[in-house]
């Protein structure tokens, strides 16, 4: 048996473990297929295995063989030569709420003490575009809405800029909690909180999300180098992309790099035209 067709059995034979049901054999060709009605027939023992496995008269090994005494559970067009490894289950994706709900009133890190409310996130949940910035600062954390303040007043107008409405794209950050002084999240505050940005971005599956700053570049993508290297760039995120700009509030504090603002969020723009 080729390596690939034995990955494929391993594949259906752990399916059908999942399913419970752990006993199997291979039919001879030709012979007759041996289904529960046959059993009942020609009068064999169909003892369900649960109360074989307690019955003190069934101590028995298992005897995988034809004449086992295992239901025949195959599925009838399989041919060990057309093999596919069983789809996945179905899982329903996570909603937002969900999220949030989950969320409750976080006390999981350390700047649960200084906030006066969890910014969890605003916008479309079916949003093409999802900005993710670092952390909420005093106006977010009084309004409880991220980017609304002088930076978020940038964002919008670069939004607008894209041709969109603030209500269409979604915003969050990746702690949902004001780092006093408005520092930079510490790695332990990320790593608490960042699993909930991830959840909120499979909740949504945007066409492309855009990190703002080198926080969220690296948290999301992981990449260490400066983000005037990377800045402009797209990058493969799970199904999705990916791009890395400008923090609006590096550009209030350097306004001559507003023009390179506008090229990222014109590349963006692009994108999103082409992406259809
Ligand atoms: S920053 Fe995130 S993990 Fe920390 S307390 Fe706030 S919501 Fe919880």
């Amino acid at each position: 048996m080729d390596d690939r067709l034995r990955e494929q059995l391993a594949a259906w034979l752990e399916f059908y473990r999942d399913l419970g049901i752990e006993d199997f054999y291979r039919r001879e060709p030709g012979s007759r297929p041996e289904t529960r009605n046959s059993k009942l027939e020609t009068g064999q023992d169909l003892q369900p295995r649960a109360a074989a496995a307690t019955s003190p008269a069934a101590p028995e090994p298992r005897v995988l063989s034809p004449e086992s005494r295992a239901v025949n559970l195959s599925p009838p067009p399989l041919s060990l030569s057309l093999f596919e490894a069983p789809p996945p289950p179905r899982r329903e994706p996570e909603t937002l709420e969900q999220v949030r709900r989950d969320l409750g009133d976080c006390r999981r890190c350390r700047l649960a003490g200084g906030r006066k409310t969890i910014v969890f996130g605003q916008g479309n949940p079916h949003a093409e575009l999802v900005f993710v910035g670092e952390g909420p600062g005093a106006d977010e954390d009084e309004q409880g809405l991220p980017f609304v303040g002088r930076a978020g007043q940038l964002l919008n107008r670069m939004i607008q800029f894209v041709g969109m409405k603030r209500e269409e794209v979604y915003i969050c950050n990746i702690v949902k909690c004001r780092p006093p002084g408005n520092r930079t999240p510490e790695k332990d505050e990320v790593d608490a909180c960042s699993p909930f940005l991830f959840r909120q971005i499979e909740a949504i599956r945007p066409r492309l999300v855009c990190c703002l700053g080198a926080p969220a570049m690296k948290t999301l993508l992981g990449i260490k180098e400066g983000i005037t290297r990377v800045r402009g760039q797209f990058f493969a995120y799970g199904s999705t992309k990916a791009f890395v700009a400008y923090h609006p509030a590096y550009i209030l504090r350097n306004p001559r790099e507003e023009k390179i603002l506008r090229e990222d969020f014109e590349t963006i723009r692009e994108f999103l035209k082409s992406a259809g």
